[in-house]
């Protein structure tokens, strides 16, 4: 009777020659499990189509759970109407996240959302399983089969080799629009840096006796070089009765190059520590107790997008333009992080909405890819007050739509109309 722990057999294997990727079919293949690829890929899949979700992090949820953003922003019309301007995902994500008390409303020019990104991660993971939609993390755009605008199937990289997905339609909802960059289609750079943030949370607070928003920011603005803060300005978002707050109050940036990515993501963290030094210092009531509980990663807000027929225009954020084939809509403001030291902040009234066409969605000659999310195309100053999390999610929500009413065919003959009605508890209302 041999002894029960020498019957595992162990077999000696060298790499196979050949192309050793794995292949992966589906109608839709997303890129980026951030808000814009998940409203995307749970909207496709509801549709009926079968979908892969690629993200190159090995969690889903990209920055809106793993960077610690910590709050939705332009879901809501400004007050005092507070319109409700996204729904989609967000419908029964808040509905379930309320039930536990994991989100929060706030009321102030308009409606922001802060949530407890644990319990996201937890619930988008939970959709994404029960919906059957095919995830693939940890693995990066590699290369692309491409050919005049059609993108056939796209290989990515991961620690366990190459995976090869065919589809019928793509979606770039990759922030960097890493998938249109490798597709060799046209892509758009800042010519000076849009800085990024490292966001932390934080615990062991005195909510009781948190600064007021201009308090703080004055104090910022008249200490920052005493304690090496880069931003004169900063915000906290606290999640009530929890102790905890989301700080934002770096600037840090966010290059495309990998080596340059990860020596700014340790400058990241270090600004990061300089400012919990400064809060723990200047506001003891509140913070001095402060541990960081958990350091974000890299937080990325413009960094390259695609170059679409259309190219969002700040004039028609400022003037609410109402495109014919709008798949999204936000009141958000202006808020264009283009200097070291703080950012430019631009409102808009009461009843002001502006809008994100299927057109700035469209890299300039694809027929089937669709980018949505952080990564579309506007200006500098357009795409700031769209790339935030209501707008992005619905763009997502309308990605999957397009290529829906496309098929086979080009999403760049998808027809206004039907597209609207499909779409229109988005842009409508
Ligand atoms: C510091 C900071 C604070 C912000 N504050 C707010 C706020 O309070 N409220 C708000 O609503 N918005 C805020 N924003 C904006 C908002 O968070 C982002 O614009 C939004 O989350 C972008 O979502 P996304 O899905 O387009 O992209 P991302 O969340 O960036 O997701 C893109 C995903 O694509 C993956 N990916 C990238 N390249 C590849 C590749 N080559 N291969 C495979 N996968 C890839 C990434 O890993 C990532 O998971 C903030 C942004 C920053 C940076």
């Amino acid at each position: 009777m041999p002894h029960p722990l020498t019957e595992l057999k162990i077999n000696t294997l060298t790499k196979p020659g050949g192309d050793p990727a794995e292949e992966l079919t589906a109608d839709v293949c997303v890129v980026g499990a951030g808000i814009a690829g998940l409203s995307a890929a749970v909207e496709a899949r509801r549709l009926g189509r079968s979908v892969v979700l690629v993200d190159a992090l090995p969690v889903l949820g990209g920055q809106c759970v793993n960077s610690l953003i910590g709050l939705f922003c332009g879901v809501y019309g400004n007050g005092p109407a507070y319109r409700r301007l996204t729904h989609g995902i967000f419908d029964p994500m808040f509905e379930d996240l309320a039930r536990t008390g994991d989100i929060h409303f706030n009321r102030t020019h308009t409606i922001t959302v802060a949530y407890d990104e644990v319990a996201l991660s937890r619930w988008i993971e939970n959709l994404v399983h029960e919906l059957g939609i095919q995830v693939v993390l940890g693995s990066s755009v590699l290369s692309v089969d491409a050919d005049q605008g059609h993108i056939r199937s796209t290989t990515f990289a991961s620690r366990h080799g190459l995976v090869r997905v065919r589809a019928t339609g793509f979606v770039d909802a990759s922030g960097d629009a890493s998938l249109t960059w490798e597709a060799g289609m046209p892509c758009r750079v800042p010519e000076r840096t849009v800085w990024g943030s490292q966001q932390i949370r934080l615990e062991n607070l005195r909510e009781e006796f948190r600064p007021e928003p201009a308090e703080l920011a004055a104090r910022v603005g008249e200490k920052a070089e005493e304690y090496g803060l880069v931003r004169r300005d900063g915000l906290a978002f606290f999640f009530p009765g929890r102790n905890t707050a989301v700080m934002n109050m770096t600037h840090v940036e966010a290059p495309l190059s990998a080596v340059r990515a990860a020596r700014a993501q340790l400058e990241g963290r270090a600004q990061a520590d300089r400012v919990v030094e400064f809060l723990r210092k200047e506001f003891p009531r509140a913070f001095g107790e402060a541990k960081v509980r958990l350091y974000g990663f890299p937080g990325r807000r413009q960094t390259r997008w695609i170059a679409a027929e259309h190219q969002l225009t700040v004039d028609e954020v400022r003037s609410g333009f109402r495109f014919e084939d709008a798949v999204a809509r936000t009141a958000w403001p202006i808020e264009l992080h283009d200097r070291i030291e703080g950012y430019v902040w631009e409102t808009y009234d009461a009843d002001h909405v502006h809008y994100v066409p299927l057109r700035s969605l469209i890299p300039i000659g694809a027929h089937n890819v669709v980018a949505a999310g952080r990564c579309v195309d506007g200006d500098a100053a357009a795409l700031s007050s769209v790339r935030v999390m209501g707008p992005c999610a619905a763009m997502g929500f309308g990605a999957a739509h397009a290529l829906d009413l496309a098929g086979e065919g080009s999403v760049r003959e998808v027809d206004p109309a039907e597209l609207r009605a499909r779409v229109h508890e988005n842009v409508d209302s």
